[in-house]
């Protein structure tokens, strides 16, 4: 599935006036990518996904979604679509001290029309699948900071989504831990196809991405290609 912003502007209140966090941005990400967002701290990064995730409506212009205008979209709509389709990601990742690793995953996703039996095997195949098949019986405090980010993620993929927006996972980890998840996110994202943006203040890290791109007082520009 494909993302595209098209022409996104987006303002909050501030006192008197509106601060634009989006101006004017425009953004493709094809089927089988993920694009970086890069850009210091209060630069729109963060605005950017809660708009591609549907959770906040642009001021002007349409965010594209797998070819269809979410911008006619009821709430309702948009909550089946963000359940169906879209993995979040974000930099808390929020798992109950509690659980395992493998529960985090099962509470996580809608169960409905799945057989438990099939529901827990596929919980396992993506513990596998993030390198944790040794771990689905830890829990949080158990775990190193890059194990608890890759459960975050496998979570996130429990409801198949087709989009994946993930917000700052490598803040907490050092810079070669981060590559390394980084990279992992880009072979998921391959191989499943999935359209993915990835926002990060830290380079370092993004260079498995297919696509970086700077953010500055909300507008978009290019800062070079990756890969093709
Ligand atoms: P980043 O993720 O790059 O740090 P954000 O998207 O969080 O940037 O913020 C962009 C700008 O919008 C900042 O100036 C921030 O203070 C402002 N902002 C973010 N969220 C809100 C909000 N809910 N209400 C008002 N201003 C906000
Ligand atoms: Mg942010």
């Amino acid at each position: 599935m494909s993302l595209a912003l098209q022409n996104v502007t987006l303002t909050y209140p501030d006192g008197d006036g509106r601060l634009t966090a989006l101006d004017n941005v425009c953004l493709d990400v094809p089927p089988g990518a993920l694009v970086a967002v890069t850009g210091p701290s209060g630069s729109g990064k963060s605005s950017l996904l809660a708009v591609a995730g549907t959770l906040v409506t642009p001021d002007e212009g349409d965010v594209v979604i797998a070819g269809a205008s979410t911008r006619s979209l009821s709430q309702k709509q948009r909550a089946k679509m963000r359940r169906n389709e879209i993995g979040f990601v974000f930099q808390q990742d929020n798992l109950l001290p509690a659980l395992t690793a493998l529960d985090q995953l099962l509470l996580s996703a809608d169960m409905r029309g799945m057989r438990v039996r099939a529901f827990r095997d596929k919980a396992i195949r993506l513990l596998e699948e993030v390198g944790l098949a040794h771990a689905a019986h830890r829990r949080p405090h158990e775990m190193s900071g890059g194990m608890r980010q890759r459960v975050n993620i496998a979570r996130a993929l429990m409801a198949d989504p087709s989009l994946l927006l993930i917000d700052e996972p490598t803040a907490s980890l050092d810079s070669e831990r981060g590559k390394e998840i980084v990279a992992m996110i880009c072979e998921l994202v391959r191989t499943r196809k999935l359209a993915a943006v990835l926002v990060s203040h830290d380079l370092s890290t993004l260079t498995d991405a297919d696509r970086i791109v700077q953010m500055r007082d909300g507008r978009l520009s290019r800062v070079g290609i990756v890969a093709s």
